[in-house]
Protein backbone atom coordinates (compact mmCIF):
# COMPACT_ATOMS: atom_id res chain seq x y z
CA UNK A 1 0.00 0.00 0.00
CA UNK A 2 0.85 3.49 -0.72
CA UNK A 3 0.57 7.00 0.74
CA UNK A 4 -1.45 9.40 -1.30
CA UNK A 5 1.87 11.53 -1.63
CA UNK A 6 3.81 8.33 -3.14
CA UNK A 7 0.60 8.24 -5.54
CA UNK A 8 0.25 11.95 -6.30
CA UNK A 9 4.04 11.45 -7.05
CA UNK A 10 3.84 8.56 -9.03
CA UNK A 11 0.72 10.10 -11.39
CA UNK A 12 2.96 13.54 -11.74
CA UNK A 13 5.94 11.21 -12.92
CA UNK A 14 3.83 9.27 -15.38
CA UNK A 15 2.12 12.03 -16.81
CA UNK A 16 5.49 13.55 -17.72
CA UNK A 17 6.53 10.40 -19.64
CA UNK A 18 2.78 10.34 -21.51
CA UNK A 19 3.94 13.81 -22.31
CA UNK A 20 7.60 12.75 -23.22
CA UNK A 21 5.70 9.74 -25.40
CA UNK A 22 3.46 11.78 -27.28
CA UNK A 23 6.52 14.11 -28.34
CA UNK A 24 8.44 10.93 -29.39
CA UNK A 25 5.62 9.77 -31.63
CA UNK A 26 5.81 12.66 -33.16
CA UNK A 27 9.06 11.79 -35.59
CA UNK A 28 9.71 7.90 -36.89
CA UNK A 29 12.97 8.04 -35.27
CA UNK A 30 11.95 8.93 -32.04
CA UNK A 31 8.81 6.72 -31.85
CA UNK A 32 10.18 3.61 -30.50
CA UNK A 33 11.65 5.72 -27.93
CA UNK A 34 7.87 7.59 -27.72
CA UNK A 35 6.12 3.64 -27.25
CA UNK A 36 8.84 2.38 -24.53
CA UNK A 37 7.70 5.90 -22.42
CA UNK A 38 4.52 5.39 -22.89
CA UNK A 39 4.25 1.55 -21.54
CA UNK A 40 6.87 2.42 -18.28
CA UNK A 41 4.06 5.43 -17.90
CA UNK A 42 1.38 3.26 -17.64
CA UNK A 43 2.75 0.50 -15.85
CA UNK A 44 3.34 2.92 -13.11
CA UNK A 45 -0.16 4.81 -13.93
CA UNK A 46 -1.40 1.37 -12.98
CA UNK A 47 0.43 0.09 -10.35
CA UNK A 48 0.38 3.41 -8.41
CA UNK A 49 -3.72 3.15 -9.03
CA UNK A 50 -3.82 -0.26 -8.06
CA UNK A 51 -1.80 -0.06 -4.33
CA UNK A 52 -2.87 3.19 -3.08
CA UNK A 53 -5.04 4.03 -0.47
CA UNK A 54 -8.89 2.46 -0.10
CA UNK A 55 -8.47 0.24 -3.10
CA UNK A 56 -9.81 -2.98 -1.81
CA UNK A 57 -10.70 -6.24 -4.03
CA UNK A 58 -7.60 -7.36 -5.32
CA UNK A 59 -8.84 -11.05 -5.95
CA UNK A 60 -10.82 -9.09 -9.02
CA UNK A 61 -8.67 -6.66 -9.94
CA UNK A 62 -6.28 -9.46 -10.62
CA UNK A 63 -8.80 -11.63 -12.66
CA UNK A 64 -9.31 -8.97 -14.98
CA UNK A 65 -6.14 -8.08 -15.11
CA UNK A 66 -4.88 -11.63 -16.33
CA UNK A 67 -7.83 -11.82 -18.23
CA UNK A 68 -7.36 -8.22 -20.39
CA UNK A 69 -4.09 -9.06 -20.44
CA UNK A 70 -4.49 -12.59 -22.49
CA UNK A 71 -6.71 -11.09 -24.86
CA UNK A 72 -5.07 -8.01 -25.21
CA UNK A 73 -1.68 -10.01 -26.09
CA UNK A 74 -3.75 -12.26 -28.15
CA UNK A 75 -5.19 -9.65 -30.26
CA UNK A 76 -1.75 -7.69 -30.94
CA UNK A 77 0.45 -10.67 -31.73
CA UNK A 78 -2.75 -11.70 -34.01
CA UNK A 79 -4.25 -8.02 -35.39
CA UNK A 80 -2.38 -7.62 -39.11
CA UNK A 81 -1.03 -4.18 -39.64
CA UNK A 82 -4.10 -3.35 -42.40
CA UNK A 83 -6.02 -4.18 -39.76
CA UNK A 84 -4.72 -1.58 -37.08
CA UNK A 85 -7.39 1.76 -37.80
CA UNK A 86 -10.18 -1.47 -36.91
CA UNK A 87 -8.92 -2.06 -33.77
CA UNK A 88 -7.78 1.57 -32.83
CA UNK A 89 -11.66 1.91 -33.18
CA UNK A 90 -13.00 -0.84 -31.35
CA UNK A 91 -10.38 0.19 -28.45
CA UNK A 92 -11.54 3.44 -28.44
CA UNK A 93 -15.53 2.03 -28.21
CA UNK A 94 -13.96 0.15 -25.19
CA UNK A 95 -12.63 3.81 -23.28
CA UNK A 96 -16.47 4.82 -24.06
CA UNK A 97 -18.42 2.40 -22.92
CA UNK A 98 -15.66 2.63 -19.78
CA UNK A 99 -16.92 6.21 -19.68
CA UNK A 100 -20.68 5.30 -19.38
CA UNK A 101 -20.36 2.36 -17.07
CA UNK A 102 -17.83 4.87 -14.25
CA UNK A 103 -20.92 7.25 -14.62
CA UNK A 104 -23.51 5.02 -13.66
CA UNK A 105 -21.43 3.38 -11.23
CA UNK A 106 -20.25 7.02 -9.72
CA UNK A 107 -24.04 7.93 -9.74
CA UNK A 108 -24.96 4.79 -8.27
CA UNK A 109 -22.01 5.29 -5.66
CA UNK A 110 -23.14 6.05 -1.66
CA UNK A 111 -20.09 8.80 -1.98
CA UNK A 112 -22.18 10.56 -4.04
CA UNK A 113 -25.53 9.93 -2.93
CA UNK A 114 -23.76 11.72 0.65
CA UNK A 115 -22.94 14.56 -1.10
CA UNK A 116 -25.03 17.59 -0.91
CA UNK A 117 -25.42 21.36 -2.29
CA UNK A 118 -21.92 22.41 -5.09
CA UNK A 119 -20.54 19.16 -4.21
CA UNK A 120 -23.48 17.08 -5.16
CA UNK A 121 -24.09 19.56 -8.25
CA UNK A 122 -20.57 19.38 -9.97
CA UNK A 123 -20.10 15.73 -9.20
CA UNK A 124 -23.93 15.30 -11.11
CA UNK A 125 -22.57 17.42 -14.08
CA UNK A 126 -19.67 15.64 -14.26
CA UNK A 127 -21.36 12.20 -14.13
CA UNK A 128 -23.88 13.65 -16.69
CA UNK A 129 -21.40 14.96 -18.98
CA UNK A 130 -18.91 11.91 -18.90
CA UNK A 131 -21.71 9.45 -19.91
CA UNK A 132 -22.69 12.01 -22.77
CA UNK A 133 -19.19 11.83 -24.21
CA UNK A 134 -18.55 8.09 -23.69
CA UNK A 135 -21.96 6.63 -24.96
CA UNK A 136 -21.23 8.94 -28.25
CA UNK A 137 -17.47 7.57 -28.57
CA UNK A 138 -18.82 3.75 -27.85
CA UNK A 139 -21.34 3.84 -30.45
CA UNK A 140 -19.32 6.09 -32.99
CA UNK A 141 -16.08 3.86 -32.76
CA UNK A 142 -18.60 0.57 -33.15
CA UNK A 143 -19.82 1.88 -36.58
CA UNK A 144 -16.23 3.45 -37.26
CA UNK A 145 -15.27 -0.34 -37.03
CA UNK A 146 -17.79 -1.13 -38.72
CA UNK A 147 -16.93 0.89 -41.39
CA UNK A 148 -13.45 0.19 -41.85
CA UNK A 149 -14.03 -3.65 -41.78
CA UNK A 150 -16.34 -3.41 -44.69
CA UNK A 151 -19.08 -4.57 -42.88
CA UNK A 152 -20.95 -1.22 -43.01
CA UNK A 153 -21.07 0.37 -46.34
CA UNK A 154 -18.45 3.20 -46.57
CA UNK A 155 -21.45 5.78 -47.74
CA UNK A 156 -22.68 8.17 -45.84
CA UNK A 157 -26.37 7.64 -44.62
CA UNK A 158 -28.13 10.99 -44.86
CA UNK A 159 -31.88 11.65 -44.50
CA UNK A 160 -33.84 14.59 -44.87
CA UNK A 161 -33.65 17.15 -41.63
CA UNK A 162 -30.82 14.91 -39.67
CA UNK A 163 -29.46 18.54 -38.35
CA UNK A 164 -32.59 19.43 -37.16
CA UNK A 165 -33.10 15.60 -35.38
CA UNK A 166 -30.01 16.10 -33.67
CA UNK A 167 -30.58 20.00 -32.34
CA UNK A 168 -33.83 18.28 -30.83
CA UNK A 169 -32.35 15.65 -29.26
CA UNK A 170 -29.54 17.62 -27.77
CA UNK A 171 -32.08 19.75 -26.61
CA UNK A 172 -34.04 16.99 -25.31
CA UNK A 173 -30.34 15.42 -23.66
CA UNK A 174 -29.88 19.25 -22.21
CA UNK A 175 -33.33 19.20 -20.49
CA UNK A 176 -32.58 16.12 -18.96
CA UNK A 177 -29.60 17.08 -17.46
CA UNK A 178 -31.38 19.97 -16.06
CA UNK A 179 -33.61 17.13 -14.44
CA UNK A 180 -30.80 15.11 -13.43
CA UNK A 181 -29.01 17.59 -11.54
CA UNK A 182 -32.21 18.58 -9.62
CA UNK A 183 -33.04 14.99 -8.49
CA UNK A 184 -32.19 13.59 -4.79
CA UNK A 185 -30.47 10.70 -4.57
CA UNK A 186 -30.89 8.35 -7.34
CA UNK A 187 -34.43 9.43 -8.44
CA UNK A 188 -32.88 10.36 -11.85
CA UNK A 189 -32.11 6.97 -13.07
CA UNK A 190 -35.00 7.37 -16.12
CA UNK A 191 -33.13 10.69 -16.70
CA UNK A 192 -30.06 9.14 -16.96
CA UNK A 193 -31.52 6.15 -19.56
CA UNK A 194 -33.14 8.67 -22.13
CA UNK A 195 -29.94 10.75 -22.12
CA UNK A 196 -27.62 7.84 -22.39
CA UNK A 197 -30.08 6.63 -25.30
CA UNK A 198 -29.88 9.86 -27.00
CA UNK A 199 -26.02 9.84 -27.11
CA UNK A 200 -26.02 6.25 -28.26
CA UNK A 201 -28.27 7.34 -31.11
CA UNK A 202 -26.29 10.67 -31.81
CA UNK A 203 -23.23 8.19 -31.81
CA UNK A 204 -24.54 5.88 -34.55
CA UNK A 205 -25.91 8.90 -36.72
CA UNK A 206 -22.63 11.10 -36.48
CA UNK A 207 -20.53 8.61 -38.07
CA UNK A 208 -22.95 6.97 -40.27
CA UNK A 209 -23.44 10.43 -42.08
CA UNK A 210 -19.30 10.28 -42.80
CA UNK A 211 -18.48 9.15 -45.99
CA UNK A 212 -15.45 7.48 -47.83
CA UNK A 213 -12.54 9.45 -48.07
CA UNK A 214 -13.54 11.49 -44.77
CA UNK A 215 -13.31 8.37 -42.56
CA UNK A 216 -9.67 9.38 -41.58
CA UNK A 217 -10.94 12.54 -39.64
CA UNK A 218 -13.73 10.41 -38.28
CA UNK A 219 -10.78 7.96 -36.72
CA UNK A 220 -8.77 10.85 -35.36
CA UNK A 221 -12.23 12.48 -34.13
CA UNK A 222 -13.22 9.49 -32.10
CA UNK A 223 -9.32 8.91 -31.08
CA UNK A 224 -10.13 12.53 -29.49
CA UNK A 225 -14.05 11.70 -28.19
CA UNK A 226 -12.26 8.92 -26.36
CA UNK A 227 -9.66 10.94 -24.46
CA UNK A 228 -12.35 13.45 -23.53
CA UNK A 229 -14.33 10.77 -22.21
CA UNK A 230 -11.46 9.25 -20.42
CA UNK A 231 -11.14 12.61 -18.65
CA UNK A 232 -14.49 12.71 -17.95
CA UNK A 233 -14.00 9.49 -15.97
CA UNK A 234 -11.12 10.83 -14.19
CA UNK A 235 -13.54 13.54 -13.08
CA UNK A 236 -16.12 11.57 -11.70
CA UNK A 237 -13.27 8.99 -10.01
CA UNK A 238 -11.05 12.35 -8.52
CA UNK A 239 -7.98 10.92 -10.49
CA UNK A 240 -6.00 12.97 -11.52
CA UNK A 241 -3.72 10.78 -13.80
CA UNK A 242 -7.04 10.12 -16.04
CA UNK A 243 -7.61 13.98 -16.03
CA UNK A 244 -4.47 14.64 -17.19
CA UNK A 245 -4.50 11.84 -19.55
CA UNK A 246 -7.74 12.13 -21.02
CA UNK A 247 -7.41 15.60 -21.75
CA UNK A 248 -3.59 14.73 -23.59
CA UNK A 249 -5.02 12.30 -25.49
CA UNK A 250 -8.51 14.66 -26.23
CA UNK A 251 -6.38 17.35 -27.67
CA UNK A 252 -4.15 15.50 -29.46
CA UNK A 253 -6.21 13.77 -31.58
CA UNK A 254 -8.33 17.31 -31.95
CA UNK A 255 -5.00 18.44 -32.88
CA UNK A 256 -4.29 15.36 -35.77
CA UNK A 257 -8.58 15.67 -36.79
CA UNK A 258 -7.56 19.65 -37.47
CA UNK A 259 -4.22 18.29 -39.36
CA UNK A 260 -5.94 15.49 -40.87
CA UNK A 261 -8.79 17.96 -42.69
CA UNK A 262 -6.37 20.21 -43.76
CA UNK A 263 -4.81 17.45 -45.40
CA UNK A 264 -7.46 16.82 -46.97
CA UNK A 265 -8.81 20.34 -47.57
CA UNK A 266 -11.64 20.08 -45.79
CA UNK A 267 -13.65 22.16 -43.31
CA UNK A 268 -13.34 20.50 -39.74
CA UNK A 269 -16.97 21.45 -38.91
CA UNK A 270 -18.60 20.07 -41.74
CA UNK A 271 -16.47 16.58 -41.59
CA UNK A 272 -17.97 16.73 -38.06
CA UNK A 273 -21.70 17.33 -39.23
CA UNK A 274 -21.39 14.86 -41.73
CA UNK A 275 -22.74 14.34 -45.31
CA UNK A 276 -19.67 15.21 -47.47
CA UNK A 277 -19.54 12.18 -49.62
CA UNK A 278 -23.26 12.68 -50.94
CA UNK A 279 -22.50 16.28 -52.43
CA UNK A 280 -21.39 14.61 -55.57
CA UNK A 281 -21.83 11.25 -57.74
CA UNK A 282 -18.55 11.56 -59.60
CA UNK A 283 -20.99 10.99 -63.36
CA UNK A 284 -17.88 12.47 -64.96
CA UNK A 285 -17.59 10.33 -68.67
CA UNK A 286 -13.61 9.49 -68.23
CA UNK A 287 -12.53 9.47 -71.85
CA UNK A 288 -9.20 7.45 -72.98
CA UNK A 289 -8.21 3.97 -73.43
CA UNK A 290 -6.44 1.83 -70.50
CA UNK A 291 -3.33 0.49 -71.25
CA UNK A 292 -1.66 -2.45 -69.41
CA UNK A 293 2.06 -3.30 -69.21
CA UNK A 294 3.86 -6.90 -68.78
CA UNK A 295 6.18 -7.37 -65.80
CA UNK A 296 8.90 -7.43 -69.06
CA UNK A 297 8.23 -3.81 -70.04
CA UNK A 298 7.89 -2.70 -66.68
CA UNK A 299 11.56 -3.82 -65.74
CA UNK A 300 12.87 -2.58 -68.74
CA UNK A 301 11.50 0.90 -68.21
CA UNK A 302 13.09 1.02 -64.42
CA UNK A 303 16.12 -0.21 -66.49
CA UNK A 304 16.07 2.94 -68.53
CA UNK A 305 14.99 5.62 -65.58
CA UNK A 306 17.32 8.00 -64.15
CA UNK A 307 14.51 9.04 -61.41
CA UNK A 308 11.82 7.04 -59.96
CA UNK A 309 9.31 8.07 -57.42
CA UNK A 310 7.12 4.94 -55.81
CA UNK A 311 3.95 6.44 -54.35
CA UNK A 312 2.24 3.35 -51.92
CA UNK A 313 -1.12 2.96 -51.05
CA UNK A 314 -3.22 0.37 -49.06
CA UNK A 315 -2.61 -2.45 -51.51
CA UNK A 316 0.96 -2.29 -50.58
CA UNK A 317 -0.03 -2.78 -46.90
CA UNK A 318 -2.43 -5.82 -47.62
CA UNK A 319 -0.01 -7.39 -49.99
CA UNK A 320 2.49 -6.44 -47.51
CA UNK A 321 4.96 -5.41 -50.66
CA UNK A 322 7.01 -3.11 -48.35
CA UNK A 323 9.63 -5.69 -48.22
CA UNK A 324 10.04 -6.68 -51.74
CA UNK A 325 9.65 -2.89 -52.78
CA UNK A 326 13.02 -2.44 -50.86
CA UNK A 327 14.66 -4.75 -52.28
CA UNK A 328 13.96 -3.25 -55.49
CA UNK A 329 14.48 0.33 -54.37
CA UNK A 330 18.42 -1.08 -53.18
CA UNK A 331 19.06 -2.65 -56.26
CA UNK A 332 17.59 0.68 -58.54
CA UNK A 333 19.76 2.67 -55.93
CA UNK A 334 22.84 0.89 -56.41
CA UNK A 335 22.40 1.31 -60.27
CA UNK A 336 23.14 4.96 -59.33
CA UNK A 337 19.31 5.82 -59.72
CA UNK A 338 17.63 8.48 -57.70
CA UNK A 339 14.46 6.46 -56.40
CA UNK A 340 12.33 8.65 -53.77
CA UNK A 341 8.94 7.57 -52.11
CA UNK A 342 5.54 9.97 -52.11
CA UNK A 343 3.79 9.69 -49.22
CA UNK A 344 -0.29 11.27 -48.81
CA UNK A 345 -0.92 12.26 -45.62
CA UNK A 346 -4.11 9.84 -45.99
CA UNK A 347 -2.53 6.85 -47.96
CA UNK A 348 -3.81 3.82 -46.17
CA UNK A 349 -6.03 3.24 -43.27
CA UNK A 350 -4.60 5.05 -40.85
CA UNK A 351 -2.54 8.24 -40.54
CA UNK A 352 0.93 7.49 -40.94
CA UNK A 353 0.17 4.17 -41.85
CA UNK A 354 2.55 3.84 -45.18
CA UNK A 355 5.51 5.32 -43.08
CA UNK A 356 5.07 2.64 -40.55
CA UNK A 357 5.11 0.08 -42.73
CA UNK A 358 8.29 1.19 -44.47
CA UNK A 359 10.00 2.02 -41.27
CA UNK A 360 9.53 -1.31 -40.62
CA UNK A 361 11.32 -2.87 -43.79
CA UNK A 362 14.14 -0.76 -42.92
CA UNK A 363 13.58 1.99 -45.91
CA UNK A 364 16.14 5.00 -45.15
CA UNK A 365 13.86 7.82 -43.89
CA UNK A 366 15.69 10.71 -46.39
CA UNK A 367 14.38 9.45 -49.41
CA UNK A 368 10.55 9.21 -47.70
CA UNK A 369 9.12 12.78 -48.80
CA UNK A 370 5.34 13.78 -47.92
CA UNK A 371 2.87 15.20 -50.48
CA UNK A 372 3.98 18.78 -50.75
CA UNK A 373 7.58 17.68 -50.77
CA UNK A 374 7.53 15.44 -54.46
CA UNK A 375 4.65 17.45 -56.19
CA UNK A 376 6.56 19.94 -57.78
CA UNK A 377 9.54 17.33 -58.63
CA UNK A 378 7.12 14.95 -60.66
CA UNK A 379 6.94 16.81 -64.13
CA UNK A 380 11.42 15.94 -63.86
CA UNK A 381 10.57 12.85 -63.16
CA UNK A 382 11.13 9.76 -65.31
CA UNK A 383 8.92 7.11 -63.61
CA UNK A 384 6.45 6.90 -61.36
CA UNK A 385 5.42 3.47 -59.91
CA UNK A 386 2.01 3.81 -57.80
CA UNK A 387 1.76 0.82 -56.10
CA UNK A 388 -1.69 -0.47 -54.39
CA UNK A 389 -2.98 3.20 -54.19
CA UNK A 390 -6.01 4.69 -55.85
CA UNK A 391 -7.48 7.78 -54.10
CA UNK A 392 -4.67 9.88 -53.50
CA UNK A 393 -3.42 10.27 -56.93
CA UNK A 394 -7.02 10.49 -58.64
CA UNK A 395 -6.25 13.55 -60.70
CA UNK A 396 -10.49 14.01 -60.65
CA UNK A 397 -9.81 15.44 -57.17
CA UNK A 398 -8.12 18.57 -59.27
CA UNK A 399 -10.05 18.90 -62.16
CA UNK A 400 -13.68 16.84 -61.92
CA UNK A 401 -16.02 19.07 -59.66
CA UNK A 402 -18.35 16.54 -59.94
CA UNK A 403 -16.35 14.51 -57.78
CA UNK A 404 -17.08 13.27 -54.12
CA UNK A 405 -13.30 13.93 -53.56
CA UNK A 406 -13.34 17.14 -55.49
CA UNK A 407 -11.00 19.73 -53.71
CA UNK A 408 -8.76 16.83 -51.89
CA UNK A 409 -5.23 17.69 -52.18
CA UNK A 410 -3.18 14.68 -54.47
CA UNK A 411 0.03 13.44 -55.39
CA UNK A 412 0.31 14.49 -59.28
CA UNK A 413 1.68 11.38 -60.67
CA UNK A 414 0.23 12.03 -64.02
CA UNK A 415 2.66 14.91 -64.61
CA UNK A 416 5.65 12.61 -64.65
CA UNK A 417 6.90 11.07 -67.84
CA UNK A 418 5.64 7.41 -67.67
CA UNK A 419 3.58 6.12 -64.86
CA UNK A 420 2.73 2.82 -63.86
CA UNK A 421 0.08 2.12 -61.51
CA UNK A 422 0.18 -1.50 -59.97
CA UNK A 423 -3.07 -3.24 -58.79
CA UNK A 424 -5.30 -6.38 -59.05
CA UNK A 425 -7.90 -4.83 -61.51
CA UNK A 426 -9.82 -2.07 -62.24
CA UNK A 427 -11.85 -1.64 -59.15
CA UNK A 428 -12.33 1.54 -57.03
CA UNK A 429 -11.00 2.62 -53.89
CA UNK A 430 -11.98 3.33 -50.71
CA UNK A 431 -14.19 6.25 -51.73
CA UNK A 432 -15.60 4.48 -54.35
CA UNK A 433 -14.27 6.53 -56.69
CA UNK A 434 -13.18 5.79 -60.45
CA UNK A 435 -9.67 6.96 -61.27
CA UNK A 436 -9.41 9.10 -64.52
CA UNK A 437 -5.19 8.60 -63.89
CA UNK A 438 -6.42 5.15 -65.29
CA UNK A 439 -7.12 6.33 -68.81
CA UNK A 440 -4.23 8.46 -69.19
CA UNK A 441 -2.09 8.35 -72.26
CA UNK A 442 1.32 7.68 -69.90
CA UNK A 443 -0.19 5.65 -67.56
CA UNK A 444 0.19 1.85 -67.54
CA UNK A 445 -1.37 -0.79 -65.51
CA UNK A 446 0.57 -3.67 -64.24
CA UNK A 447 -2.32 -6.05 -62.80
CA UNK A 448 -1.62 -8.51 -60.23
CA UNK A 449 -1.05 -8.58 -56.58
CA UNK A 450 1.63 -5.95 -55.39
CA UNK A 451 3.52 -8.45 -53.85
CA UNK A 452 3.92 -10.92 -56.77
CA UNK A 453 3.95 -8.35 -59.18
CA UNK A 454 7.41 -6.74 -57.28
CA UNK A 455 8.27 -10.19 -56.84
CA UNK A 456 8.43 -10.57 -60.46
CA UNK A 457 10.06 -7.05 -61.26
CA UNK A 458 13.04 -7.96 -59.08
CA UNK A 459 13.16 -11.09 -60.73
CA UNK A 460 13.38 -9.42 -64.30
CA UNK A 461 15.91 -7.03 -62.91
CA UNK A 462 18.29 -9.65 -61.98
CA UNK A 463 18.48 -11.15 -65.48
P1 LIG B 1 -7.43 3.17 -51.94
O1 LIG B 1 -8.33 2.50 -50.97
O2 LIG B 1 -7.89 4.35 -52.67
O3 LIG B 1 -6.95 2.12 -53.06
C1 LIG B 1 -6.25 0.98 -52.76
C2 LIG B 1 -6.14 0.16 -54.01
O4 LIG B 1 -5.28 -0.95 -53.69
C3 LIG B 1 -7.45 -0.44 -54.46
O5 LIG B 1 -7.98 0.26 -55.54
C4 LIG B 1 -7.12 -1.89 -54.81
O6 LIG B 1 -7.38 -2.13 -56.18
C5 LIG B 1 -5.63 -2.00 -54.54
N1 LIG B 1 -5.28 -3.25 -53.87
C6 LIG B 1 -5.93 -3.89 -52.89
N2 LIG B 1 -5.31 -5.02 -52.57
C7 LIG B 1 -4.22 -5.10 -53.37
C8 LIG B 1 -3.18 -6.06 -53.53
N3 LIG B 1 -3.10 -7.17 -52.77
N4 LIG B 1 -2.22 -5.82 -54.46
C9 LIG B 1 -2.28 -4.71 -55.25
N5 LIG B 1 -3.25 -3.78 -55.14
C10 LIG B 1 -4.20 -3.99 -54.21
O7 LIG B 1 -6.06 3.45 -51.14
P2 LIG B 1 -5.19 4.77 -51.04
O8 LIG B 1 -4.09 4.42 -50.10
O9 LIG B 1 -4.87 5.28 -52.40
O10 LIG B 1 -6.16 5.84 -50.39
C11 LIG B 1 -6.61 5.71 -49.06
C12 LIG B 1 -8.11 5.84 -48.98
O11 LIG B 1 -8.56 5.34 -47.72
C13 LIG B 1 -8.56 7.30 -49.08
O12 LIG B 1 -9.82 7.37 -49.70
C14 LIG B 1 -8.66 7.68 -47.59
O13 LIG B 1 -9.51 8.76 -47.37
C15 LIG B 1 -9.24 6.39 -47.02
N6 LIG B 1 -8.97 6.21 -45.59
C16 LIG B 1 -7.78 6.57 -45.06
C17 LIG B 1 -7.56 6.45 -43.70
C18 LIG B 1 -6.27 6.95 -43.13
O14 LIG B 1 -6.23 7.33 -41.97
N7 LIG B 1 -5.18 6.94 -43.89
C19 LIG B 1 -8.60 5.90 -42.79
C20 LIG B 1 -9.81 5.48 -43.47
C21 LIG B 1 -9.98 5.64 -44.83
P3 LIG B 1 -7.62 -3.62 -56.72
O15 LIG B 1 -8.75 -4.16 -55.94
O16 LIG B 1 -7.89 -3.44 -58.18
O17 LIG B 1 -6.33 -4.38 -56.49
Amino acid sequence: MISAQVQTAAYLFASILFILSLGGLSSQESAKRGVIYGIIGMAIAILSTVFGENVEGYVYILIAFLVASVIGIIVARKVEMTSMPELVAILHSFVGLAAVLVGYGSYLDEHTIQLTGADRTIHLVEIFIGVFIGAITFTGSIIAWGKLQGTIRSKPLLYPGRHVVNIILVLIAIAMGVMFGRADGTEAMMELYIMTAIALFIGVMLVMAIGGADMPVVVSMLNSYSGWAAAAAGFMLGNDLLIVTGALVGSSGAILSIIMCEAMNRSFLSVIFGGFGEVAQGNTVIEGEVTAATHEEVAEMLQEAESVVIVPGYGMAVAKAQYPIFDLVEKLRNKGKSVRFAIHPVAGRLPGHMNVLLAEANVPYDIVLEMDEINPDLPDTDLVMVIGANDIVNPGAQDDASSPIYGMPVIEVWKAKKVIVMKRSMAAGYAGVENPLFYKENTDMLYGDAKATVDQLNANLLK
